[in-house]
This record gives structure tokens, sequence and C-alpha cells, in this order.
């Protein structure tokens, strides 16, 4: 059986070889019930900081499943230094872009309020589950850290993000085309994708991010994209200019 067919699983526990776990009841429920696995399948487990294990199931009853790592199938890599900082839109559409972005690689989610930011909540575990599932989905040996919803100006002033270049996605003309900006800049530092809320960014907070030594200002060309739009763009041409996108899925089993 290809690696891409046996399921896999995120677990929030250590994982070593010849040491058997007892998986959660959803993770039972969904190997037994739902993928219809049984006693001697294999399944696929990371837990974001170990790596990659192939497991063989060694019981299962419809309430629980125990597995015994065998093999590490790969040791765990590092994660582009970038976050996604988007404005929340109505909630499908954060779904889709927490989905997205994820498979896309980033490596955290910085929802941002602004001033004509609509939607001023986001439900926390409801994304991290979207991110959990996008990650178990696209083969990615992380979860994207998913953080509280904070101001713009508390964004820009917090010294978590003092090293970090804000990649300004600006509509209103006042950047270069997002990849003639990215290709002259150097791999490996840490970036802030900033994307504005379905009404933009206020003319004061465009000021605000000017006036930030770190801001890339950039067009991503001569439509105006829906946000959700705008940060997979974004994120794309970040990754496959300064992310990890010269490197291939594994297919080694
Ligand atoms: N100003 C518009 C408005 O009043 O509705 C559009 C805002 S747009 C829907 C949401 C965000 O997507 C913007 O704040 C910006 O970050 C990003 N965006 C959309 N199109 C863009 C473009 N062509 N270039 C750069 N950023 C863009």
């Amino acid at each position: 059986m290809s690696k891409h067919n046996i399921p896999r699983i995120y677990i929030n526990s250590e994982i070593n070889i010849a040491s058997a776990i007892l998986l959660e009841k959803n993770h039972a429920h969904y190997l037994k019930n739902v993928m219809r696995r049984d006693v001697g399948d294999k399944v696929i487990l990371f837990n974001g900081r170990s790596g990659e294990f192939l497991a063989e199931i060694i019981s299962a009853d419809k309430k629980s499943v125990m597995v015994n790592p065998t093999t590490q199938t790969r040791p765990q890599d590092a994660v582009p230094e970038v976050t996604l900082c988007f404005a929340p839109v109505k909630n499908a559409k954060n779904e889709f872009i927490i989905e997205k972005a994820t498979e896309l690689g980033v490596k955290a989610i910085q929802p941002v309020l602004t001033k004509k930011t609509i939607v001023d909540k986001i439900n926390l575990e409801k994304a991290t589950l979207t991110a959990i599932e996008a990650s178990e989905q696209c083969e990615r040996l992380t979860i994207p850290e998913i953080f509280a919803i904070e101001r713009l100006e508390k964004i820009l002033n917090n010294p978590k993000y003092a090293d970090y270049k804000i990649l300004h996605c600006d509509e209103t003309g006042g950047g270069k085309p997002i990849i003639d900006a990215l290709s002259v800049q150097e791999k490996g530092g840490k970036w802030l994708i900033l994307i504005g809320p379905e009404g933009g960014f206020d003319k004061s907070e465009i000021e605000l991010i000017a006036k930030n030594k770190n801001a890339v200002p950039v067009s991503l060309g001569p439509r105006i994209l829906r946000a959700d739009t705008a940060c997979i763009s974004a994120v794309t041409a970040w990754m496959a200019v300064l992310g990890d996108w010269q490197k291939s899925p594994s297919f080694s089993a």
C-alpha cells in the first residue's frame, strides 16, 4: 500500500518505536468506523516535534485502538518562518484561509483587528481543528500555531515581531509587484504577511505600517482581490520565492 493511502493522524503525545499508544476516542472512531481499519493495518503518526512514524494497529474495538510505532518514516523538518496575519472575514472563509495557509506551509496564523474589520472574533478551537485536519491531509509534520486576535497596533509593536519583515499587501499602489519585491530579499528571514479586511486598511493604518522600518509594501497585481484570495496569493508567492518550494513531497513509504 502506498504511504499516501495510509491514514495519517496527529497526536499530541510522545512517539517512540515499539512503545504502544492508546489513541484518543475520536481517532479510534475515525480509524475503525470511518476508515474501516483493523488489527494489522498501518497508520502514520506525527506529533509536530519528533517527525513521522509508521505504526501498526495491535488492538481495535469500537471505542479504543492501540497502535505500535514500528519505523520512523521522516525526521522532523524546519518550517518556513512565515506568519499569515489577516483580518477575519466570515466564518466559512476564515476556515478556508486557515486550511489553505496550512497546506501552503505557514508556520503560524495571527488574526488581526483593524479599523474596518467586520468580524472581530475567531473560534480558536475550531480554527486549530481545521489546521490539524489540513496538516494530516497535506503531510505536514507540524501544526501551524494560531494566535488569539490582536489589534494591528499591538502586533506592529509586539517585540516578538521586532525582527520580522512585514509583507504589506497594499492594493492602493504603494508597493512593487510581489515577485520583484521578494526576489531581492535574502532567504532565511522571518516574515509576517499582512492582509487587510474586506474594506481594506484605513489610511491611518497604511501610514502606520509604512512607518515600520521592516515593512515591505507589495502589489498583488492590477485587480482588487478578495481578502481570502489575497491571503492565498501572497502566501503562494512568498513560498515560491523565499519558502520551501524547492523541495518535493516525500514518496518513500
Ligand atoms: N480597498 C478595498 C475595499 O475597499 O474593499 C479592497 C480591500 S481587499 C478586499 C482586502 C485586502 O486584500 C487588502 O487590504 C490587501 O491587503 C489585499 N489586496 C487585495 N487586492 C490586492 C492587490 N491587488 N494588491 C495588494 N494587496 C491586495
